[in-house]
């Protein structure tokens, strides 16, 4: 049995109904994570052995997310530069302990060629913006969004999206670009209408923060119990679950076949 797959705009090959978030691929300072170690080059190997198996097709990255994406892009090379779309950000990075944001055209067009460089690809297949705190000025007031809209009409990339914070820049979001990532679980559910426009408007959708970052934080449940109802929600294209646990993903697979 392989996972499901969903079409989003502007990309040739559907996404599966889980992805794999890259957060702690790359980055263990001033995360919500309790502490770990960054993981072995074996244990990404063996994630994405789990991965592809189940027809896990989709990860995501990020350059704030330390060195995540340069391993995404050598782990990938390794492996023949295999079948996997990855989706990645422009917008925000982590120097020296801190979060910078730049929205500016410049440092989009870099961050998108850094991306390329690092992934080691001649194509992105997804870029979202990686809003800070307040993203409805983010897509109001800056060039970030024409700047992606132009490197899309160039072929540099293929869909377009945006992770929010707010609903209210959730639902700016759905009508100006192909995909949206919100955060959004079973005990969190004020993004739900951002999901339902989206869906009205084919666009899609994204969840993070689906285990609350981290499920011992959250219920007794198990992390199929709480991925399962939301993988059931419509409009939800592919739920982004951070693991670099082996196991986890295991378990996390079996809740989405
Ligand atoms: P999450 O997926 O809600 O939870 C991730 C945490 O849950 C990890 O610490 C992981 O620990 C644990 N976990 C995962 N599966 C588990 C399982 N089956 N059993 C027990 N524990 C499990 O976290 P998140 O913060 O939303 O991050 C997920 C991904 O979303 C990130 O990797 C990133 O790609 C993306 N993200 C994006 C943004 C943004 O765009 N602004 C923000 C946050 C996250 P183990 O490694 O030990 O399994």
């Amino acid at each position: 049995m392989s996972l499901a797959r969903h079409h989003l705009p502007h990309l040739h090959t559907p996404v599966s109904c889980i992805g794999l978030g890259t957060v702690k691929w790359g980055r263990n300072q001033q995360v919500k994570y309790p502490a770990f170690e960054l993981p072995t080059d074996a244990t990404l190997h063996a994630l994405l052995d789990l991965a592809a198996a189940a027809g896990l097709n989709l990860l995501d990255t990020a350059p704030a997310y330390g060195v995540a994406e340069e391993r995404v892009g050598q782990i990938l090379q390794q492996r023949g530069g295999a079948d996997f779309v990855v989706m990645t950000k422009t917008g925000e990075t982590f120097q020296d302990g801190e979060s910078i944001f730049d929205f500016s055209a410049e440092a989009t067009c870099a961050s998108v060629r850094r991306s390329l460089k690092r992934l080691k690809r001649d194509h992105l297949d997804l870029v979202m913006v990686h809003c800070s705190a307040d993203d409805v000025s983010v897509l109001r007031d800056t060039p970030v969004l024409e700047t992606l809209e132009q490197l899309r009409s160039e072929g540099v990339v293929g869909s377009i999206g945006v992770s929010t914070m707010t609903v209210e820049g959730g639902l700016l979001a759905t009508e100006l670009v192909d995909a949206v990532m919100v955060p959004y679980n079973i005990g969190y559910r004020a993004h739900l209408p951002v999901i339902e426009r989206a869906k009205l408007l084919g666009k899609g959708v994204l969840l993070k923060r689906a285990l609350y970052s981290g499920p011992a934080q959250g219920s007794a449940l198990t992390p199929g119990e709480m991925l399962r109802p939301l993988l059931a929600t419509e409009g939800v294209t592919s739920i982004i679950v951070g693991t670099i646990n082996p196991e986890h993903l295991r378990d996390n697979l079996e809740a989405g076949m």
